[in-house]
């Protein structure tokens, strides 16, 4: 694969790059980062030396150099593969005990929906009584301080089907790993509001995770188990339509076809099930559904998730809904489309990035003067209002889909 080839230095990219901006440095920027890849490729720098493996993981894989490049550099592929060559290596000489917790975390947890619930409850049952603290002295400080408020209930994929009269057409709803425990809630105001569009939801229980963070933390092979799962389910569930709300789930899901390239029996299911993969945002600007009464007198900001806007170009789309609702004051912050410094795990992998990046948006934020953070990915959410509870700020984070539910749930019309 790679792809390197192509770029031609001009440094168009390097204004966009969230560590760049940071560290005003070439070799944390994604030229420097280009050429690092290409001296491992051709031989004439180890895969694993210190500053490469360094330069791998401070990338927060957010695309934006991709977007802007006038080249067409295949940035992200390039970077997923080179991680997923480092972890390979690595993972031979890795001690047993970390192997576990890896697999764990990044297998374990995330092959089965249910798993992922078993884990929330016992946090869950943690975060309201206080025992999270005892997760400090392992090192786990921040581990908790980013995780998210797990819901009161969850929302499990269990074949429910919410139906409307005249139907449009039917959307499956991707329920994900951790938005059905996290944010059960946003789940809920996405199927009424598609159900405002006039589109019937099913939610198949075989679903699963998108596969995004193995991606992202160097297993392809795993994502590819976790692809099949969800391919099969939409290919059953007859649903028009394969709606998501997280863009970090929404960016992995839409690149399904690259994913299964390589896998004969699966390479044309994937690519037609990329083609139906929509985010929320995308679906509910396409339909005409009329402007809501209710009014949110509020002025509100739109962070825009790197998956969303870099990897999926979805940006003009959730603005628009913004702007349907009435009273909503809506105004653009410095860098909206600057990484928050979330990425997965990277405030876990890379902390001192995340958080340096985490004060730019909040300092961005705070000088807009909005009383809430508009959103579409859970990730940034969870980064962002951390950040605003940190600094003292009294924003609140909403997903886009929960400010337009409110605003339609609140007048007569529907
Ligand atoms: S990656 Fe693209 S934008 Fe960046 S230096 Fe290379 S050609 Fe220019
Ligand atoms: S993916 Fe993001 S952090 Fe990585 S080089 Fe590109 S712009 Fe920079």
């Amino acid at each position: 694969m790679m792809g390197y080839e192509a770029c031609v230095r001009c440094g168009l990219c390097l204004p966009a790059c969230p560590t760049y901006l940071e560290t005003m440095t070439e070799t944390s920027g994604p030229r420097g980062r280009i050429s690092l890849i290409k001296a491992v490729d051709e031989g004439e720098l180890d895969l694993l030396s210190p500053g490469f493996v360094e330069q791998m993981s401070q990338c927060l894989d957010c695309r934006a150099c991709q977007a802007v490049c006038p080249s067409a550099v295949p940035y992200g592929p390039m970077l997923e593969e080179m991680r997923a060559r480092i972890e390979h290596e690595r993972a031979a000489s890795r001690p047993a005990a970390a192997r576990t917790v890896r697999y764990f975390l990044l297998e374990w947890l995330f092959a089965k929906p249910s798993r992922m619930r078993a884990a929330a409850s016992l946090l869950r049952f943690a975060q309201r009584t206080g025992l999270t603290a005892f997760a400090y002295p392992f090192g786990l400080r921040d581990a908790v301080r980013l995780a998210p408020r797990i819901s009161d209930h969850f929302f499990v994929a269990d074949d429910q089907r919410f139906d409307v009269p005249i139907a449009a057409g039917t959307a499956m709803l991707h329920t994900g790993c951790v938005m059905h425990v996290a944010f059960a809630n946003v789940h809920e105001a996405t199927v009424r509001m598609l159900n405002r569009a006039r589109l019937s939801v099913v939610v198949p229980r075989a679903q699963g995770c998108c596969g995004g963070l193995a991606v992202h933390a160097g297993d392809p092979e795993f994502a590819r188990e976790l692809a099949r799962v969800n391919i099969a389910a939409f290919e059953r569930s007859s649903a028009d339509v394969y709606v998501v709300n997280a863009a970090g789930c929404g960016s992995a899901l839409k690149e399904y076809g690259a994913l299964l390239d390589d896998d004969p029996a699966w390479r044309e299911r994937a690519v037609a099930f990329a083609a139906r993969v929509r985010d929320v945002t995308e679906v509910l600007d396409a339909m005409e559904i009329p402007a809501p009464r209710g009014r949110i007198e509020a002025r509100v900001t739109y962070q825009e998730p790197c998956h969303l806007v870099h990897a999926q170009r979805v940006s003009a789309a959730p603005r628009r809904l913004l702007d349907r609702i009435p009273g909503l004051e809506r105004v653009e912050m410095n860098e909206s489309a600057v990484c928050c410094g979330s990425a997965g795990i990277y405030n876990l992998t890379e902390p001192d990035m995340a958080e340096r990046l985490q004060a730019r948006k909040v300092g961005n934020i705070e000088a807009t003067g909005a009383t809430i953070v508009a959103t579409a990915n859970p990730g940034c959410a969870m980064q962002v209002a951390a950040g605003l509870r940190a600094a003292g700020i009294p924003a609140s984070v909403r997903h886009i889909v929960e400010l337009l539910d409110q605003a339609y749930s609140s007048s007569l019309q529907d």
